[in-house]
């Protein structure tokens, strides 16, 4: 991916730049996910939070997930278009929204979490990395994404 990473949301009331390499990306089948995209999975790359810089006014919303941690989403105040998401566990990584990138073409996922709610008419391709549920180590999801670039 080029560095930096420009985006915004539908409406253009928010930018941002990404100054860093994501750490990985990753596709999550959860129901959560599924609802609050309206489509069947979510795309997500995970970055470092103080590698962003954000322009627009944003609205948070907060909700408590099946572990019990408290994940903070920001969207954009005028058009609703959710930009990036922090979790209480882990405030220095932000999870962002690959279709708020200008360009998603570089963006393929590396990782597939909660896979056991996933669509069965999707069918993921041979050697991806998949986790029935999500790992409560966050650094499984990183690993194995390391294991699937290194295969190429
Ligand atoms: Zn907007
Ligand atoms: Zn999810």
């Amino acid at each position: 991916m080029k560095i930096p990473l420009n985006g915004s949301c539908q409406c253009g009331a928010v930018t941002y730049t990404v100054s860093a390499e994501p750490l990985f990306t990753y596709a999550c089948h959860c129901s959560s996910c599924q609802k609050r995209t309206g489509s069947a999975f979510s795309l997500g790359l995970v970055i470092a939070t103080e590698a962003m810089a954000l322009k627009g006014a944003l609205t948070a919303w907060s909700r408590v997930s099946e572990q019990g941690n408290t994940n903070t989403r920001y969207s954009c105040a005028s058009c609703g278009n959710i930009i990036y998401g922090i979790g209480d566990i882990n405030p220095e990584l932000a999870k962002l929204q690959a279709g708020t990138l200008e360009d998603t073409s570089a963006v393929e996922p590396e990782v597939h979490i909660w896979t056991s709610r996933k669509q069965p008419w999707l069918t993921l391709p041979d050697g991806v990395q998949q986790f029935e549920t999500q790992p409560e180590d966050g650094l499984a999801l990183l690993q194995a994404a390391m294991d699937y670039r290194a295969r190429g």
